[in-house]
């Protein structure tokens, strides 16, 4: 049809194939190939049937988003989706690979679809702030009925091929190689004279749900978590909703207006943002691509605690063999333990099957001698958080490790340059900064060091996407680009908590905003002893005019270390994780106020928001300043990915611009005349955006 659509004939079957890689998006030729391609086959005598189907790797895997927020070329998909519709003859699908968006749209306007079991179909466009707004709300509720509509349309998540099939969704598994699959299939339902099953006509699945007014409040509820402070997730549900309650066409042009209100929206923006600067991090200026790699088929982890057992499940979990060693054969068995104990815990839940699990711990060899993990190619360093045993440990693997290997350190506050000076090798030495639990989290803060070899780089920036991770380069300083930024965020929480505030309004403020948890909250689940121990032995450092919150220690003080002992800034109930507000924590707080000679006010939820957020807007402008982060993007990615900052507000500097960064620098001022100017100094690049009008993005 054109250089991305092809038409060919298979006996009485019309086939047409995409071939637009790496996913065949829908770009405006496809769509009109798609077009021509339908015409064709109606028009052709000896044609009857088509098979719509994607070349390479798979179906069509969406919309071709480098068209968003472009005028659209014609044809537009509708256009082409009532062509495929209305076609006189059927239509089948034929699905491998992942058929997502537009792409399953495409498929919901075929007559029919077949599908390979490893398939997998979806319409994720509420994670990017949008409907999908080729008929996928009106369409999938008419095929599958409202509930099972609202699960893929609102939760965003694609289904399996098989699970599909169970839906209803997909009609027939097919075997072998798709496209002779599909037509045999195709020239079997012309055999069967199988009606041409339009879904827009489709009423059954719906009508039994027409004035439900409970089945819908149910599913508000049940999504209003995911769906906290953004209009798509309701948007979407309207529109399912518009599919059961409105003919076809009405809920067609309900969700054109539905689409142009959120394509405007704040939180589309943000996260339509979010995912494009995601790809953004793995540029490198002085790195580009095509520099050389060095090849990893093999890794070793020093330390099998917390984030060493983590980090070796994401090598394991990508087929890559991970040897972990330990001081002691106790700490070997225990680390190794926790990792059975996890992936048996996925394999309970239905997430991984028994055999994939057995592969996954095959991989995983545990070792107590230096000259086991001589032939590793990457060595992740996660042993105590002391510079000594770093450097200890260091020295010890540049003596034994083969020559290419590149020695990593998962340090979260400590010199990456210190360390590689006590080897013959700074060149291959990195820090590679996994966060906690490490094999779920997608941040991979990869630390460049002085002498930071350009191949080491691009070898951990590439491992980091080979293991799942999000990897983004930053530079060495105290606690890198995330944790650094974290310090006035905790700051403040605990200075307004000493002002008037309680753990339970900071946290429902942040909450709010979006965050899974506030800072009360994660100090309890993360476990408040570390930060004492920490703060203890920085103490002497501290200057002593230096404001500083006693009240972390003073909870540690009386054992209260957060969830694992059942109290920390909150109490918690045997086996229960839910926060609890406890008189005892208030009374501390009360009692602090007055020991510091506070007179407790009334706070207002936006100043504690603007006291907790702009701190690390402030502090990102420094790092920006300094270079340790590459880009403000690359500081909203670590932040969405590490932290938990909402996506749909596109990470602390895209919120910043939004906000204006003049109004974010007249706060700060504001801050610095109200509580002294020790914390709220303005980053020169901020106040010179401020005065400039500009924002940090695209500055
Ligand atoms: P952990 O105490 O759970 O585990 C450390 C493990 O290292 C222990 O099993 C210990 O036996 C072993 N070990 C100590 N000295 C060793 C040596 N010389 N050789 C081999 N093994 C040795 O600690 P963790 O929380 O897993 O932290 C490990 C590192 O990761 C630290 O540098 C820490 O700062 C960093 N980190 C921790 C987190 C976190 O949230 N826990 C996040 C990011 C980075």
């Amino acid at each position: 049809m054109n250089d991305l659509v092809d038409f060919s004939v298979v006996g009485n079957v019309g086939v047409i194939t995409i071939n637009n890689p790496p996913v065949n998006a829908l770009a405006q030729a496809v769509r009109q190939g798609i077009q021509d391609g339908v015409n064709q086959g109606v028009a052709d005598a000896a044609v009857e049937a088509l098979v719509i189907v994607g070349g390479g790797r798979t179906f069509i895997a969406g919309a071709d988003i480098s068209e968003f927020g472009k005028p659209l070329a014609a044809p537009d998909l509708n256009s082409v989706l009532t062509s495929i519709e209305d076609s006189s003859k059927p239509v089948v699908a034929a699905l491998h690979g992942t058929a997502l968006g537009g792409g399953l749209e495409v498929a919901l306007a075929c007559h029919y679809r077949c599908a390979v079991a490893q398939g997998a179909v979806g319409l994720p466009e509420v994670k990017l702030g949008l409907l999908p707004g080729a008929g996928g709300t009106q369409r999938l509720p008419r095929l599958v009925g409202p509930e099972a509509a609202a699960d893929m349309i609102i939760g965003g998540n694609p289904v399996p091929a098989p699970k599909a099939a169970e839906l209803g969704i997909v009609d027939e598994i097919v075997e072998g190689d798709l496209t002779a699959a599909a037509a045999a299939y195709a020239a079997r339902l012309v055999a069967e004279k199988a009606p041409l099953r339009r879904i827009r006509d489709m009423d059954e699945k719906v009508a039994s749900a027409r004035g439900d007014e409970a089945l819908f409040e149910g599913l508000r509820k049940k999504f209003s978590r995911q769906a906290r402070g953004q209009p798509a997730p309701y948007a979407c549900l309207e529109s399912v909703r518009n599919a059961v309650e409105l003919p076809f066409d009405e809920g067609m042009k309900k969700d054109r207006e539905i689409f142009t209100g959120l394509m405007a929206s704040p939180e589309s923006a943000a996260l339509r943002y979010a995912f494009f600067v995601e790809r953004e991090a793995n540029k490198i200026p002085d790195v580009p691509k095509g520099t050389p790699v060095r090849e990893i088929k093999s890794a070793a982890i020093i330390g099998a605690g917390t984030m060493g057992g983590g980090i070796a499940m994401n090598f394991a979990n990508a087929g890559i063999p991970v040897t972990l060693l330990e001081v002691t054969q106790d700490a070997l068995d225990r680390g190794i333990g926790v990792i059975s104990r996890n992936y048996a815990s996925t394999v309970k839940r239905g997430r991984l099957s028994e055999a994939k699990m057995n592969e996954r711990l095959a991989l995983i060899q545990g070792v107590l001698s230096y000259d086991d993990i001589a032939d590793a190619d990457v060595v992740i360093e996660a042993a105590f958080e002391e510079m000594p045993i770093k450097k200890e440990i260091f020295a010890k693997l540049d003596a034994v490790c083969k020559p290419s290997a590149i020695l990593a350190s998962n340090t979260s506050t400590l010199d990456i340059d210190e360390m590689a000076a006590v080897t013959k090798r700074p060149g291959s030495v990195i820090g590679m900064h996994f966060f906690s639990p490490a094999n779920v989290m997608r941040l991979l803060e990869v630390v460049r060091g002085d002498k930071t070899d350009k191949d080491v780089i691009a070898t951990v920036m590439g491992l980091g996407k080979k293991i799942g991770k999000v990897s983004v380069l930053v530079g060495v300083c105290d606690g890198f680009v995330g944790n650094r930024m974290l310090h006035g965020y905790l700051r403040e929480a605990n200075f307004l908590l000493e002002e008037g505030a309680l753990p339970a309004q900071i946290d429902r403020v942040i909450y709010d905003f979006g965050l899974p948890m506030g800072p009360f909250a994660m100090g309890d689940l993360a476990g408040l002893d570390i930060g004492w121990r920490i703060r203890k032995a920085k103490a002497a450092s501290r200057p002593s005019n230096q404001r500083y919150s006693p009240l972390g220690d003073k909870l540690c003080e009386l054992g209260r270390f957060g969830q694992k002992t059942g109290s920390g800034w909150y109490r918690y109930e045997e086996g229960n994780r839910a926060p609890i507000e406890d008189p005892e924590v208030e009374k501390i707080i009360v009692e602090t106020s007055a020991e510091l000679g506070m007179e407790r006010r009334e706070i207002s939820d936006e100043e504690i928001l603007a006291r907790c957020i702009y701190p690390l807007i402030n502090e990102g402008a420094r790092i920006l300043e300094e270079g340790m982060a590459l880009r403000a993007s690359d500081i909203d990615t670590i932040w969405i990915n590490g932290y938990g900052f909402p996506s749909y507000r596109g990470g602390p500097m895209f919120y910043a611009d939004q906000v204006g960064t003049k109004a974010v620098y007249d706060a700060i001022v504001k801050f610095a005349d109200e509580q002294g100017p020790q914390f709220w100094e303005p980053a020169p690049l901020l106040a010179k955006l401020a005065a400039e009008g500009k924002g940090f993005l695209g500055r």
